[in-house]
């Protein structure tokens, strides 16, 4: 890992007190000695937008990792203002309060990031749908077993999900929500975007030449690495953390999962997931992980949502028209449903 030898510099600064000559030599063989690229690398754990992140910096010295890492933190934290739904000082707040009653002005990056939301609306006819929010108070992801909510309440909230009454004005930077009632959130995509912008800042730090941002799960790993066969990441086992299912390696790639494993809730034994179907308002049930491969950790990330809502077939045809994106669905029989040119390196028994 990058480990400079500082033994052979004092070596070698001994031997240039005896002879020009043998110090050259000695120098040629401390060069040899120390990979192509000397790396240093720096990892941190902490919270942030509510999940649990591992933010890792490779470079060519410890210090420019450490700061790379920091870098990164304030990006990320600088996002969770931007976008969190439950901070009532935050742009996503106020446009959510104004539903129905007036075009919300907003920085420029929030207008881009619910434009690119509103395109994959569009790509997956609405099974994506950032205003999904309105269900918030209907359904609790709380991991615990509890009836259904009455119909006729899930029905009334969910006729306020509907992405074409996102209104984005992209010449005043405004956006509103046309329909009382609606809310937006950016529960499927926030995560994503953080990391693609934490990545984006780290690598503008000269000396710094790879990293991984780990947003619980939601992955993106570029560069170089500090193993010497490069990045891989294990596919969870939804059933057991413990026991991934295989491998796979990832050069300049992200890896996203959306998984019914973490916010969930059960009603008669039936497991509910935390991602809304739009077109009913109900959670959807039946796979246990949906995984997503592509260089973009945000459409990864609302890639991952979308097949989720898709179900099998719609969305391993979805993945299988659009280039450069790969996908693992995991059913609740346990079955893979691999997309076309998926490359996973098993662990032998899982298929
Ligand atoms: P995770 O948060 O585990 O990475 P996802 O990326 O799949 O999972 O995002 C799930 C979150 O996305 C939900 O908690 C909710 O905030 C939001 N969401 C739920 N359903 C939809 C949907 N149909 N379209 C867009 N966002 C959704
Ligand atoms: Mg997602």
């Amino acid at each position: 890992m990058g480990k400079q030898d500082s033994g052979s510099i004092d070596q070698w600064a001994k031997i240039r007190l005896v002879s020009l000559r043998l110090a050259l030599a000695a120098f040629v063989i401390l060069v040899a000695d120390i990979p192509l690229h000397a790396i240093e690398s720096h990892k941190q754990s902490l919270m942030l937008m509510g999940s649990g992140f591992e933010i890792t910096a490779i470079a060519t010295e410890k210090a420019t990792a450490q700061q790379a890492v920091g870098i990164a933190i304030a990006e990320i934290q600088r996002i969770e203002k931007l976008i969190s739904e439950w901070d009532s000082t935050s742009q996503t707040a106020a446009i959510n309060r104004n539903a129905g009653i007036r075009a919300v002005k907003v920085d420029r990056e929030l207008v881009d990031l619910i434009r690119r939301a509103l395109s994959v609306s569009k790509l997956t006819g609405g099974a994506f749908d950032i205003s999904f929010a309105s269900m918030a108070k209907v359904w609790k992801f709380d991991r615990r077993e509890h009836p259904l909510p009455d119909s006729t309440v899930v029905q009334q909230a969910s006729q306020h999900i509907n992405w074409r009454n996102i209104q984005v004005d992209t010449a005043r930077n405004t956006v509103f929500l046309t329909q009382q009632g609606m809310r937006i959130g950016f529960g499927a995509i926030g995560k994503g975007y953080a990391a693609n912008r934490a990545k984006h800042k780290m690598q503008q730090l000269p000396g710094v030449v790879g990293g991984v941002v780990n947003a619980s799960g939601d992955l993106t790993a570029w560069g170089q690495s500090n193993h010497p066969d490069g990045w891989s990441v294990q596919l969870a086992n939804p059933d057991s953390r413990q026991k991934p299912i295989g491998w796979i390696r990832l050069n300049n790639m992200s890896i996203v999962t959306s998984g019914d494993y973490e916010h969930y809730f059960t009603s008669n034994g039936k497991r509910y997931s935390h991602i809304i179907d739009p077109r009913t308002g109900y959670p959807v049930v039946g796979l246990k992980s949906v995984t997503i491969i592509c260089a973009d950790a945000e459409l990864a990330d609302a890639l991952a949502t979308s097949v989720s809502v898709l179900g099998i077939d719609d969305g391993l045809y979805l993945i299988n028209q659009l280039n450069g994106v790969e996908g693992l669905i995991i059913d609740e029989d346990n079955q893979l449903h691999p997309s076309k040119n998926m490359q996973i390196n098993y662990y032998g028994n899982a298929q």
